[in-house]
């Protein structure tokens, strides 16, 4: 949802009726539209938080146009309030049916109609926080395990053997908790989520599975693309102090690159061939990075 003033998408094929909507709706950022056409225009170039959808216009109609939205991935989610002159029951039931959230005869009562756009808006600002909670880790804000791993196995559906695994787990972090406390311990694990954030290349998945061990899927074109960014960050990690109280901790990572394989059935065995590696690196000595 946008910061203070949600955008609300009026599509109606007749100008009297998107005058009357706009001035009704003066609180909220109107956008309006007289077919579907120019409506998927606006989709394209702008956030929409809501949908006010007349049912019949000439060419595309109400009902297939809200069939379309549910079609997509980027606008299944826009809550969309049908705005119409039939009454049938038939029509009120297809509504629903095919994904709208709320059915407005013509004529409207107007503060009736704003009321239901404010509910549909908070239904909406609600799901949103429940998605985030859901998605992700909230000492850190990257991905949780399930989201990663939902995420990484699309990634890994969609791709081919450009598909590379990244495991990362801190050094000896057992020790700066015992040491510093569990507290100090959180601040080194959301330092370290950070970093890698803020370096993540466009498409790249990135993940906490859990205590001090991250994950992260990319594409590259080659092993050595992929050990350059990822050695980038450890060394940056183990030059970077991390403050912690009046001193400063020097933390230092360990990870595993594996590339993906021809007959590699699922991205569990890509997350398990870098694992190997990670265990690699650990055993050599740790603060390195292995490709496997
Ligand atoms: P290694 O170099 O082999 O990885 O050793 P390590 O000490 O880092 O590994 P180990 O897996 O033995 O220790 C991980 C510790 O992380 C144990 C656990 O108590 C701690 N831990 C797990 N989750 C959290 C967390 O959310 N916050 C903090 N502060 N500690 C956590
Ligand atoms: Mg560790
Ligand atoms: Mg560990």
């Amino acid at each position: 949802m946008n910061a203070d003033k949600p955008t609300l998408l009026v599509v109606d094929d007749t100008v009297e009726n998107l005058d009357i909507l706009v001035e009704l709706l003066g609180d909220y950022d109107v956008r309006d539209v007289l077919d579907t056409e120019a409506a998927l225009q606006v989709l394209e170039e702008t956030p929409i938080d809501l949908i006010l959808l007349d049912v019949m216009m000439p060419g595309v109609d109400g009902f297939e146009f809200c069939a379309q939205l549910q079609a997509h991935p980027r606008t299944r989610d826009i809550p969309v309030i049908f705005i119409t002159a039939r009454t049938d029951e038939a029509a009120i039931e297809r509504a629903y049916e095919l994904g709208g959230k709320d059915y407005v005869t013509k004529p409207f009562k107007p503060r009736e109609l704003l009321a239901r756009v404010r509910l549909q808006l908070q239904l909406r600002a609600m799901i949103g926080d429940l998605e985030y909670l859901a998605y992700h880790d909230t000492l850190t804000g990257v991905f949780n395990r399930r989201r990663f791993f939902d995420r990484a196995a699309q990634l890994f559906k969609e791709s081919d053997t450009d598909l590379y695994a990244v495991m990362v787990d801190i050094d000896r972090f057992k020790r700066i908790n015992d040491t510093h406390g569990h507290a100090v311990g959180d601040q080194v694990i959301r330092t370290v989520a950070r970093q890698f954030s803020e370096a993540l290349k466009p498409g790249a998945i990135f993940g906490r599975l859990g205590g001090e061990e991250f994950a992260l899927v990319c594409s590259a074109n080659s092993p050595e693309q992929v050990l350059a960014h990822i050695e980038g960050l450890r060394q940056r990690i183990a030059q970077e102090p991390i403050p912690a109280g009046e001193a400063t901790l020097h933390v230092t990572i360990s990870g595993g690159i594996a590339r993906r394989r021809a007959g590699m059935r699922n991205i569990d065995a890509l997350l398990r061939d870098a694992d190997d590696a990670l265990y690699a690196a650990k055993h050599a000595g740790r603060n390195r990075i292995v490709v496997a």
